[in-house]
């Protein structure tokens, strides 16, 4: 069976990933930094509710070589990696006068170092996997990363700048690394709108009125719209270098 790596799939966007990829035939290695139990439970349900295989694996993906053991564990559990979802992320509410550089260098760090440090140590992989679906033309699509980054990319917000600038940087990232791995590996991104996880309970109820009112369709994002998107590009087998947008229509106002 192919397996997949999701980093941040202890809960929230990751978590349904995670899910999603096993219910469609992937082993899963589910990433956490500091929710451990959470990341068993996920693990387990995946193992109890589907035919794949999971593994839960503590490593801080802003730190090189946590993102190489990551990686390594993976490969060690199911002898293959063949997908890649850099969706490890942290968000801070700060305006910039009082945002430290240890801040922003955090966030930075989690949010686009991260996806580098696990990329780069999952590429000789990722190849391998190419070149042996290669020799198998009737398998699994080519192996593929995709990186989170979100609405705020383009938009840019005024109390986490740092949070934008980390997700703008997963573009260029995304774009990069697209033409750096063609032909054997697709790179694309998802940038999804406000999703109901823990990262956007802390809005009050004044704040999440007036977000609502910017999305076209009428509701916030659940993590299952993003694990669709997710499932798209592992499979889309001619799409490298774009970015899905996956917010209810709020980019187009
Ligand atoms: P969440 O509920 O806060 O979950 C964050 C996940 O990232 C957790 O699994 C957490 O692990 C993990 N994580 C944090 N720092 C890490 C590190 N250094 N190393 C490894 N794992 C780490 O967030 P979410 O809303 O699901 O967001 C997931 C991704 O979507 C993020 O990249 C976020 O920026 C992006 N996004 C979210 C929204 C939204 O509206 N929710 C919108 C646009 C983009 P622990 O549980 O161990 O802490």
């Amino acid at each position: 069976m192919p397996a997949a790596l999701v980093t941040g799939s202890s809960r929230g966007i990751g978590r349904a990933i995670a899910e999603r990829f096993a219910r469609d035939g992937y082993d899963v290695a589910v990433n956490y930094v500091s929710s451990a139990q959470k990341a068993r439970a996920v693990a387990e349900s995946i193992q109890r509710e589907t035919d794949s295989e999971a593994v839960a694996v503590r490593a801080d993906v802003g730190d090189p070589d946590d993102a190489a053991d990551l990686v390594e564990a993976t490969v060690e559990a199911f002898g293959d990696l063949s997908h890649v979802v850099n969706n490890a992320g942290i968000d801070q509410h700060v305006h910039t006068e009082d945002l430290s550089p240890e801040d922003f260098d955090r966030v930075m760090d989690t949010n686009v170092n991260g996806a580098f440090n696990v990329t780069k140590a999952a590429l000789p992989h990722l190849k391998e996997s190419a070149a042996s679906e290669k020799a198998d033309a009737d398998s699994a699509p080519t192996p593929s990363v995709t990186n989170v980054s979100s609405i705020l990319a383009y938009t840019g917000a005024p109390i986490e700048c740092h949070y934008a600038a980390s997700k703008a940087g997963l573009l260029g990232l995304t774009k990069s690394h697209a033409g750096d791995f063609a032909p054997e590996i697709r790179v694309n991104a998802i940038a999804p709108g406000h999703v109901e996880t823990d990262m956007t309970a802390d809005r009050t109820e004044e704040e999440a009125k007036s977000e609502m009112e910017k999305i076209p369709l009428d509701r916030f994002g659940q993590p299952a719209d993003i694990a669709e998107a997710a499932a798209y590009l592992r499979d889309a087998g001619f799409v490298t270098g774009e970015t899905l947008n996956v917010n209810g229509g709020e980019l187009m106002r």
